[in-house]
């Protein structure tokens, strides 16, 4: 089993941002696709929607996008998931191969897949007319009738691209109005060759071999309409949620919640991109959601690295989920951050930079130690429910990772191993302070 500190999840748009952030970083990481890079944008004929490219092909705009990722040493496997576990601080990837894969955290991108209609006829006719990419399939369709199903961008946007094969396009919606952007209506619904046909529900798609006709139901009327394909634009079921055995949670519609930082109920796991929930599905969200998703995980590995150091004998789930919930402070030269005779309610462990332990004598304080990054301070007080025995003042530039009492306490209270080790290590620092 290989060891990564992360491991992203889908190779669109968020999941090459994420790994591009990642292989700058140097992190440890990894990320599976199971089809090819790009994601849904290789669905897409046009985009012009993302900034700095006011018309581009999805294809280029996801080879460029797996090729700036890829230069900065991303590494990609084209290789499919089948399940994610947790198991202590890790999370356990098993591949559909029957490989697994450990990492500290998880960025899940992995989109979804199309929304089927339902009637008879539409799986029969499964590539065979009927289909759910037009930029795959419309050039098989020259010259013939077409129907686009759905009134949203995607049956838009899609529809757009059909023309330019089609002698006909019907855009079979179930209601009057349509939900599309304003551009994509006004440019679609403007061509001589496209005919409305709404509100309207497709209720069979028949053929001889192929598809040669559809039945659509108006006004409490069926009619069979001849196309020879219908491409198909209803929305989309997202698939996160399918690929973790422990819950993690998620909406109505299957798609993943996540709060502001991207993380999900599962201590190091986030999602980005289409498969959470969210208001819109751009690929100008996908990457920024992404963007804070890898930021977040970056410091999560290594504040759940340092509590593991600072709580070796602690139950790893235990340190996971806590490591969730330190912050992180930075302090200036002489800045304090604890005082002898405060109350106790914080643990610390250096990240960066020297700290001076003093305690006040007759004469004024005496420097009893400087302690420096890896180290930790603040636990006297938690075990023992006294003040703090001493002062600790930043000697340098510095920065701590800070955990509050209740999280302190879950972990030393995991095992009592870990107890015990560092109720001794408190005892031993009491008796160096002499009381
Ligand atoms: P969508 O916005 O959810 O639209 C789905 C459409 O299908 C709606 O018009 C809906 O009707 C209809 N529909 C749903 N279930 C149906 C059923 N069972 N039978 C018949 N019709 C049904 O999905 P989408 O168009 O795939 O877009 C998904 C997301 O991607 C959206 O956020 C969209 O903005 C985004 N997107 C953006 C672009 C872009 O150019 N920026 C391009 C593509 C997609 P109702 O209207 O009655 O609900």
């Amino acid at each position: 089993m290989a060891h990564f500190d992360l491991v992203i999840i889908g190779g669109g748009p968020a999941g090459l941002t994420a790994g591009l952030y990642a292989a700058r970083a140097n992190m440890n990481a990894i990320l599976f696709e199971a089809k090819g890079l790009g994601g849904e944008i290789l669905n897409t004929d046009l985009i012009e929607d993302w900034p700095g490219e006011e018309s581009i092909t999805g294809r280029a705009l996801s080879d460029k996008m797996a090729a700036h990722a890829q230069k900065f040493g991303l590494k990609v496997e084209i290789k499919a998931v089948d399940k994610i576990r947790t198991d202590g601080d890790k999370k356990i990837i098993r591949m559909t191969d029957g490989t697994e894969h450990s990492a500290y955290a998880v960025i899940v991108t992995v989109g979804g897949e199309p929304i089927k209609l339902g009637v008879p006829g539409e799986q029969e006719f499964h590539g065979r007319g009927v289909s759910y990419c037009a930029v795959c399939d419309g050039a098989f369709f020259k010259g013939v009738d077409l129907a686009v199903i759905g009134g949203g961008d995607s049956a838009f946007q899609e529809g757009l691209f059909l023309t330019r094969f089609a002698k006909k396009l019907y855009v079979v919606h179930r209601r009057g109005e349509f939900k599309a952007q304003a551009i994509l209506q006004d440019r679609l619904l403007a061509m001589d060759k496209v005919e409305t046909i709404t509100p309207a529900v497709v209720k069979e798609i028949g053929g001889n071999g192929d598809v040669n006709w559809m039945d659509v139901e108006r006004g409490g009327r069926v009619e069979r309409i001849p196309v020879e394909g219908v491409f198909i634009f209803i929305g989309f079921k997202p698939l996160g949620r399918e690929l973790f055995e422990d819950h993690i949670e998620h909406d109505g519609n299957g798609y993943l919640v996540t709060d502001q930082f991207m993380r999900t109920n599962i201590p190091g796991v986030y999602a980005a991109g289409d498969a959470r929930a969210q208001l819109a599905k751009q690929i100008t969200t996908a990457v920024g959601d992404a963007t804070t998703a890898v930021l977040h995980a970056e410091r999560y590995i290594e504040d759940l690295k340092h509590a593991e150091k600072a709580f070796p004998r602690a139950e790893p789930r235990v340190v996971a989920e806590e490591a969730e919930r330190v912050r992180t402070l930075r302090f200036m030269p002489g800045q304090v951050v604890i005082r002898e005779g405060d109350d106790a309610d914080r643990f610390f462990i250096v990240l960066h930079g020297q700290f001076a332990v003093t305690r006040r004598t007759g004469a004024g304080e005496t420097e009893l130690k400087t302690i420096g990054p890896g180290e930790h301070f603040g636990e006297i007080g938690l075990l023992k429910g006294i003040k703090r025995v001493a002062t600790v003042r930043a000697k340098t530039d510095g920065e701590l990772l800070v955990m509050g009492r209740k999280s302190f306490r879950r972990i030393v209270e995991s095992s009592s191993t870990a107890r015990a080790e560092i109720e001794a290590e408190a005892d031993a620092r009491l008796r160096e302070v002499g009381v």
